[in-house]
């Protein structure tokens, strides 16, 4: 999702680069530059310990050291892993961070644009395993079980920097605020109106709107990166069962609720598992949806409809 009005006026706003995206603090009305700054640090603390890419964050170590030794993590990491892990158990295995070589292998796909062999993609698969993933809580150590197997935490980590953005901004009070993390977005105090990609048009287009305060609103959409070949479309999310990009005839799933880390893990999950399977879980936890799928049918839940146009 995007924010479609951004109340101007009085604000200050925060923009910087982290965990593989652009992300922007809004502070309305109260001109608070370090509290701004005290969310940012944080969010970069984060980034140095979740990125796949530096060497030494808690990701790359486990990465590393997968098959060979138990790594200690930050409890920021080991509180991500450990959810993460439920996420799955509860998507039946369609979030799944341990399916990170298959991510890495279509993310290379999709750079250049070509398929890649049937073996490289029934390696990867088998790679992938929630049971691989041991975490010792006394301990705080994580450890994947087999050689070569990689944590991707790019289903999840945008979510949970976003609560914790909203955790410090309320410890200091603020009242009218909005994150936004590379779309994963959270309207404090105020209401904010949402637009919801066109995943058939240029970035920017929407869709349909939602009009969102006190909420996490998250997308996933396989329309967002990926190429065609011979007419089949290949994108960056994932089907751990098959090793494959997801075809579970949904573009994009939105989502919107109270915690930004349980909707972008589950809006992932959906967009494997598809519709029919994620309402469930959806209706259990509260949760409101948007699903728009392949032929661009919009389907919204029942809660949505006042705010939904
Ligand atoms: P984005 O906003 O970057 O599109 P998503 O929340 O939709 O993020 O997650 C997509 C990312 O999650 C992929 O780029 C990959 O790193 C990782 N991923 C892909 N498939 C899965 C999956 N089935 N389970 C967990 N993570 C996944
Ligand atoms: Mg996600």
């Amino acid at each position: 999702v995007y924010v479609r009005k951004d109340m101007r006026g009085k604000e200050l706003q925060k923009i910087f680069p982290a965990l593989g995206t652009i992300n922007t603090i809004t502070l309305y009305e109260s001109f608070a530059p370090e509290i701004a700054e005290q969310v940012k640090k944080r969010v970069l603390d984060l980034h140095r310990r979740f990125s796949l890419f530096e060497q030494g964050s808690d990701i790359f170590r486990i990465n590393e050291q997968a098959g060979i030794i138990t790594v200690p993590v930050h409890p920021d990491t080991f509180f991500v892993l450990s959810h993460a892990l439920d996420y799955g158990w509860e998507t039946q295995g369609a979030f799944d961070i341990t399916s990170g070589a298959a991510s890495r292998l279509w993310r290379d796909a999709i750079r250049s644009a070509q398929i890649p062999s049937e073996s490289d993609i029934a390696g990867c698969r088998s790679l992938s395993g929630l049971t691989d993933l041991i975490l010792d809580k006394a301990d705080g150590t994580a450890f994947l079980r087999r050689n070569g197997q990689q944590i991707d935490l790019g289903g999840i980590a945008k979510g949970y920097a976003a609560d914790e953005a909203v955790r410090i901004l309320k410890k200091y009070k603020v009242h009218n605020a909005l994150i936004n993390f590379g779309g994963t977005v959270i309207a404090i105090g105020r209401e904010q109106k949402m637009g919801i990609q066109n995943p058939f048009q240029k970035n920017g287009e929407s869709m349909a709107d939602v009009m969102v305060k006190n909420k996490a609103v998250v997308t996933s959409g396989s329309y967002e990166r990926g190429f065609f070949f011979e007419g089949i479309r290949y994108h960056h999310i994932i089907d751990p069962r098959t090793g494959r990009p997801a075809d579970s005839e949904l573009l994009s799933v939105t989502l919107i609720g109270d915690s930004a880390m349980e909707l972008d893990a589950l809006a992932t999950g959906i967009c494997v598992l598809g519709e029919e399977k994620g309402l469930p879980l959806l209706e259990k936890r509260g949760i409101e949806a948007v699903f728009i799928s392949n032929d661009g049918e919009v389907r919204i839940t029942r809660g949505l409809q006042r705010d939904f146009f």
